[in-house]
């Protein structure tokens, strides 16, 4: 299938979504799935194997289940890059697949023939050593005549991982992010402060930097903000750092400490 129908059906100027390419190499052994809980106009989970140098993708809008009775239609949809992996984060509205997306899953998948014939075939039988999903599991295609749409059921394979009778528990009982922690309602009112496609168009104007406004450190790299910042932690030291003017003042809260760094003043609360 390739990336051209992905790469058509977005805005990379407007989406924070990989624009991402084929990758060259497949590895022989196991390669990568993911599953991405997707909260756009539908809420579904996005499954998808790294084959060929992309992730191939089904879209499952009840999301797996560890019930073997459970067979979930998954609607197979165009190939992702394999950065698409890692992406975790909002979809501006009016974009292709607007809104939240959440690594619900992630790992190795490994299949038990030639990936590509089964999946020419219409079934691949394979086994995850995700977070949430292991052992063996099925995608089976079904009859039609559009192609545009093809429909795939998603199923667990009968094996010590199964749970017969769970119904919808895995996906209740763990709907965070594998990556985050975080739920789809977090990532949606964390990054929401940070992409929001209508009010970034008011902010759009660059501001000048101040005339005297520090330089970056070497080697920084402009980012996102993380949904998440570790505390910055201090280190106990026996005596002041040499070459540097510094004070401490004391506070009801803890101490501020201000130190003189070669390049100007610099405070730390
Ligand atoms: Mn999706």
């Amino acid at each position: 299938m390739g990336l051209q129908e992905y790469k058509r059906k977005r805005d990379f100027k407007k989406t924070p979504e990989p624009a991402g390419k084929v990758a060259k190499v497949a590895k022989a052994k196991g390669s990568s799935f993911v599953i991405q809980k997707h909260a756009a106009s539908r809420l579904h989970y996005d499954f998808r194997l790294e084959m060929e140098g992309v992730l191939r993708s089904w879209a499952v809008p009840k999301g797996p289940s560890l019930d073997p009775g459970e067979k979930r239609l998954a609607v197979h949809v165009e190939d992702h890059p394999l950065d698409y992996g890692d992406f975790e984060g909002v979809i501006p509205k009016g974009q292709y697949g607007g809104g939240t997306v959440l690594l619900w899953d992630h790992g190795i998948w490994y299949p038990d023939i030639d990936p590509v014939k089964a999946y020419r075939k219409g079934h691949i039988k394979f086994r995850l050593e995700g977070e949430k999903l292991h052992g063996g599991w099925h995608l089976v295609r079904l009859q039609g005549k559009d192609e545009d749409k093809e429909n795939w059921l998603l199923f667990k394979e009968s094996d010590e991982f199964a749970v017969p009778g769970s119904g919808d528990a895995l996906v209740e009982e763990y709907p965070a992010s594998v990556t985050t922690g975080l739920t789809i309602e977090e990532i949606a009112a964390n990054l929401d402060r940070v992409w929001q496609s209508n009010r970034e168009e008011k902010v759009a104007k660059k501001k000048e930097p101040a005339k005297n406004a520090p330089s970056p450190p070497a080697g920084a790299r402009k980012a996102k903000l993380p949904a998440k910042v570790a505390p910055q932690l201090a280190t106990l030291v026996s005596d002041p750092p040499k070459g540097a003017e510094w004070i401490h003042e004391l506070k009801l809260d803890g101490y501020r400490v201000l130190c003189e760094l070669k390049d100007g003043p610099r405070g730390k609360t």
